[in-house]
């Protein structure tokens, strides 16, 4: 999954389609959605 760099949303791009613009803002900046890091906050 990828995040549109115009409108934020998230879009499903795949190696074939990476060229593609986004279909709702028709931008061509994505970034990649990276997994949920987990901060090691402590709360005490
Ligand atoms: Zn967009």
């Amino acid at each position: 999954m990828y995040t549109c760099g115009g409108c934020g949303r998230s879009i499903e791009l795949s190696q074939s389609n990476l060229g593609i613009r986004c279909t709702y803002c028709n931008k061509k900046v994505f970034y990649k959605e990276r997994p949920t890091i987990a901060k090691s906050l402590e709360a005490r």
